[in-house]
């Protein structure tokens, strides 16, 4: 008879609760975090917030504000911190800023605000040509004329120096869809994940990248238990790319 009263208490709350009521709150523990991650950024460890439309689960740090892909770099730049001052960071997430200011002899951070160390249009760069040793550019081509920034990203570039790259990605498409007569902005969310992105990148983003002179030396991905442990996003990829002059 015990074991019968769980059933019998769910069986009383579905005749009591409304049904929308309860669709409701089933929803709401759908949103729930499903397991204890880990934030190699701020060694956080515990529950991760809701982010994005519609919402991920498991993907904000409660502590640091990283995301799935700022977690993907901090594993991939703990690993290689070889890259070349001066670093050029544009739009630089504050969680990465922060604590990459003091890794390198030279490193400054680049938007069209001007919070920035640095005031710089990315589709056409005010510097000087072969002046940056390193540059982090974390999706950011979606919003922008990518051919012009990643022209001028290989520009500013030393010989031997590196763009580190990421985009939203989907692996499965051949080609990168792009629709300009879609201008609704809800229309945009649904089609290119946010209204602002011009894009969504399919496997010949690295053609695209490829076309202005850059090697792809390296294709980083989060691995196995590594997606688990630190809330990645499966199959996601940071892109290494030399310009061998
Ligand atoms: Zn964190």
């Amino acid at each position: 008879m015990i074991s019968q009263i769980p059933r019998l208490v769910r069986k009383l709350v579905r005749l009591v609760i409304p049904k929308p009521v309860l669709d409701g709150l089933e929803r709401l523990r759908a949103t729930q975090p499903i397991a204890e991650r880990r934030c190699p950024v701020c060694n956080f460890s515990g529950y991760f917030g809701l982010a994005g439309f519609p919402p991920r689960i498991d993907a904000l740090c409660p502590t640091c504000g990283s995301l799935e892909r700022h977690r993907l770099f901090w594993l991939w730049f703990s690993d290689n911190k070889s890259l070349q001052s001066p670093v050029l960071h544009f739009a630089a997430e504050k969680m990465l800023s922060d604590r990459l200011q003091g890794c390198f002899e030279e490193y400054s951070t680049a938007d069209l605000h001007a919070d920035a160390d640095l005031q710089l249009n990315i589709e056409d760069i005010k510097l000087r040509s072969e002046s940056q040793g390193s540059v982090i550019c974390n999706h950011v081509l979606e919003h922008v004329d990518d051919q012009k920034a990643l022209s001028e990203l290989y520009r500013i570039l030393v010989t031997g120096g590196s763009l580190v790259v990421t985009v939203p990605l989907v692996e499965g498409w051949d080609s990168t869809y792009e629709n300009d007569n879609i201008t609704d902005p809800a229309l945009r969310v649904l089609h290119f994940g946010q209204s602002d992105h011009l894009r969504m990148y399919g496997a010949d983003f690295r053609e695209r990248v490829r076309s202005v002179g850059f090697m792809i030396e390296e294709e980083y991905v989060g691995r196995g238990p590594q997606v688990v442990d630190y809330g990645l996003t499966r199959g996601e990829r940071i892109f290494i790319c030399r310009k061998l002059g």
